[in-house]
């Protein structure tokens, strides 16, 4: 095997490597720089290499990297994007690894770059010619944005292995759930007009308080209906995040929108929540004379479950000495779960130091991590017992 770059080297070189990825298009990059660092290192170490561009997105690609064989095995899966930055509030470049009190700053450092440095390092020191179930590196794109990445593999039915680590900032503590996402608009049109006569018009900020009034009692129903105690916030929760309508105080207003968002717990379905409010919407329309629609913001991200007996999350609670919990993120693991893989969210740095300025992981959490890897390594895909095949 050629030898690969040291840990640190390949931490700067990952994070000299632009790779922001958001909805607005002045700051979105193609992730492409990355994802070559990580095909030459893993291809040196034995992997087999697949890149697979996203669909109608030539610039934006996920890597596969295997080796080994057989129906089980351990995919180690991060992302290759990061978030946008403020460049005037880090107190030093976010593309340039630097070593300050015992911490790597840079922009991706613990979100999640780091992880993939951590990994190979790891995976230096085993003797991968031993597999006898398959290791495999995901590495995906755009999962700070639409996680479109995650999408295009459930779309392609891959990878499978039996156990999946997403190594997402959890200051190396098991994470097996956390809430899904959703992001809607409900717009409503009615008919401006003089305000002097009511009847000229059909107002849509009194439409408006109908729908507000309807969601309210619904979101009531659900916290009713639903609790999970491992959460900290242990109800699904539907949050009114902004509303804009009208222009003036003697004109009737003919449109208005609302913006909320869902966070639904494990067991919930997304599209069971937004048929139900779609339902809701028809009677308010007839009473009002305006239209109303229901719009996605983003396509949603489902909530994320694993059973908490589930051998991975067993296995990690003894590599780390600590309980599984829960979070308030959401993560690719749902979609992971959808391939058929048993999931859990375990990573090194502190969700904290993440989308934030100076962003930065302590070098404490490295040895740690590496426990971690050569563990589940061992365990699922070196010597491998039959019932983690
Ligand atoms: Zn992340």
């Amino acid at each position: 095997m050629s030898s690969l770059p040291s840990l640190l080297s390949m931490m700067s070189q990952l994070i000299a490597t632009p790779s922001i990825s958001c909805s607005q298009a002045s700051w979105d990059q193609s992730n492409k720089g990355v994802i070559l660092l990580l095909e030459n290192w893993l291809s040196s170490q034995g992997f087999q290499c697949e890149v697979m561009p996203l669909p109608g997105q030539p610039d934006k690609m996920n890597l596969i990297a295997t080796i080994g064989q057989g129906a089980g095995g351990l995919v180690l899966s991060g992302h290759t994007d990061t978030v946008p930055y403020d460049d005037d509030r880090w107190q030093s470049d976010p593309f340039k690894l630097e070593e300050r009190d015992n911490k790597l700053y840079g922009l991706g450092t613990c979100d999640m770059k780091g992880f993939f440095a951590i990994v190979l390092d790891t995976l230096r020191d085993m003797d991968l010619s031993k597999l006898k179930q398959p290791l495999i590196i995901l590495a995906t794109a755009d999962e700070e944005s639409s996680m479109d990445g995650a999408r295009a593999l459930v779309e392609a039915g891959r990878p499978k292995a039996r156990y999946a680590l997403i190594g997402e900032p959890t200051s190396l503590t098991p994470i097996h759930a956390h809430k899904g996402i959703m992001m809607e608009k409900v717009r409503i049109t009615g008919k401006a007009g003089h305000s002097s006569n009511p009847g000229l018009g059909n107002n849509a900020l009194d439409a408006m308080h109908s729908v507000m009034s309807e969601l309210m009692v619904y979101r009531h129903g659900l916290k009713e209906k639903y609790r999970d105690a491992n959460f900290v916030i242990d109800y699904p929760t539907m949050n009114f995040g902004c509303i804009h309508g009208g222009d003036n105080p003697n004109r009737i207003c003919g449109r208005c929108e609302l913006e909320f968002d869902i966070r639904a717990l494990p067991g919930m379905s997304n599209e069971s929540l937004y048929q139900e409010i779609r339902n809701l919407l028809p009677a308010i329309e007839r009473q009002t004379n305006t239209q109303i629609e229901l719009h996605h913001l983003f396509a949603d991200v489902p909530s994320f479950s694993t059973a908490k007996e589930s051998d991975i999350i067993k296995a990690c609670e003894r590599l780390t000495q600590k309980e599984a919990t829960t979070v308030a993120f959401a993560t690719e693991g749902p979609f992971l779960n959808q391939l058929g893989m048993e999931t859990l969210i375990l990573g090194p740095g502190s969700i904290d130091q993440a989308h934030q300025p100076n962003e930065f992981m302590a070098l404490d959490q490295i040895v740690p991590m590496q426990h971690v890897i050569k563990g589940l390594v061992e365990r699922y895909c070196l010597t491998p017992s039959t019932e983690n095949k």
